[in-house]
């Protein structure tokens, strides 16, 4: 089975995909506290109604819904980007992977390798593929990043990057450049595991806020981004017979205003989306495995991808010392306004 993990930022279920909060109990209310540093505070005024729409604005996801399943994913604030996607695609909490802000200071992100390291270092035949509109979850160059560059293994054509470029249009066409790409790869070459991930939501959401028409619009255009890529595998295992898992996740919702940072029940609230393309029984292996489960965190959303696909890693015993820290603790940022420059 391949994996292509769609990572959209900053989408609200209630808006995206209204009816699936009622196909999880665990989606009524966070199943761990935050903590209390990053309590929100309470706004000088209250912030707009959000608007009440049956309808998805997301068709595409309402379809791989159907036939597929979804798991509740509670965050662990700070909400911020970075601290969220280096926790969802490394399986690591903030205290084991440091990073608590989109700045990464200190990260320990080069002893938290990400899912796709992880499939390679599994079975080192695997072909890995990454595409981003942010740079810090892609670029050697930027404050992460968050998948490992593995040079080795690009230059023996096992491990593809690509970053968008193109912000003419800001993250739209960013987004435009890397589904462009990401479709290209996916439909002829196929990698064995992938992530793409689109920014425009959580653009949208910052200039209007979630309550705003703009905002329900750049969901419908990830969403046809996310059709782009679903039809690529869709034709690899219409052709090729491959199984495909699909999987979509964003980091945070947002307020109705706009922002996200914090511990609102609607800026904690994720999702984690599976729809496997291919044989009866591949689709009754993801049901099997998903049944039962509660609300996931971050962390485990890797972990639970990586069973999915039947991937063990080499492992030393328990207890073991390799790679363990003894000198720096992770307390995390004070908040105190001091350090703000
Ligand atoms: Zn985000």
């Amino acid at each position: 089975m391949k994996l292509l993990l769609i990572g959209v930022d900053g989408v609200r279920l209630d808006v995206a995909l209204p009816a699936a909060l009622a196909r999880h109990t665990g989606f009524a209310e966070p199943d761990h506290p935050a903590d209390p540093r990053f309590r929100a505070e309470e706004p000088a005024a209250p912030g707009p109604e959000m608007p009440r729409h049956e309808e998805p604005a997301a068709p595409t996801l309402a379809r791989l819904l159907e036939g597929g399943e979804i798991l509740p994913v509670w965050m662990t604030p700070p909400t911020d980007s970075g601290p969220g996607w280096a926790s969802l695609l490394t399986g690591t909490t903030h205290e084991q992977n440091n990073v608590w802000w989109n700045e990464f200071v200190g990260h320990r992100l080069a002893r938290t390798p990400d899912i796709l390291s992880r499939i390679f270092f599994a079975d080192p035949r695997s072909r890995t593929f990454a595409a981003s509109t942010w740079d810090a979850l892609v670029d050697a160059s930027s404050a992460g990043p968050v998948i490992h560059q593995r040079v080795d293994q690009q230059a023996g054509g096992q491990h593809q990057l690509m970053k968008a470029t193109d912000f003419s249009r800001g993250c739209h066409s960013a987004d435009v450049q890397v589904r462009g790409h990401a479709a290209w790869v996916l439909n002829h070459e196929g990698p064995d595991a992938s992530f793409v991930y689109f920014e425009g939501v959580d653009e949208a959401g910052h200039a209007h806020g979630a309550a705003s028409p703009e905002y329900r619009e750049a969901i419908a255009a990830a969403d046809e981004h996310v059709r782009y890529l679903v039809k690529a595998v869709s034709e690899r295992h219409e052709q090729l017979g491959e199984d495909w898992l699909i999987a979509v996740v964003t980091d945070h919702g947002h307020k109705p205003e706009g922002g996200h940072g914090e511990d609102e029940v609607d800026v904690r609230r994720s999702f984690l989306l599976l729809h496997h393309v291919g044989s009866e029984a591949g689709r009754e292996r993801v049901r099997c495995v998903v049944t039962g489960r509660g609300p996931l965190r971050s962390e485990d959303v890797t972990p639970l991808l990586l069973e999915l696909l039947g991937v063990t890693e080499a492992r030393w015993e328990a207890g073991h010392e390799v790679g363990a820290l003894h000198d720096t603790p992770s307390v995390g940022p004070t908040r105190n306004l001091d350090h703000e420059w």
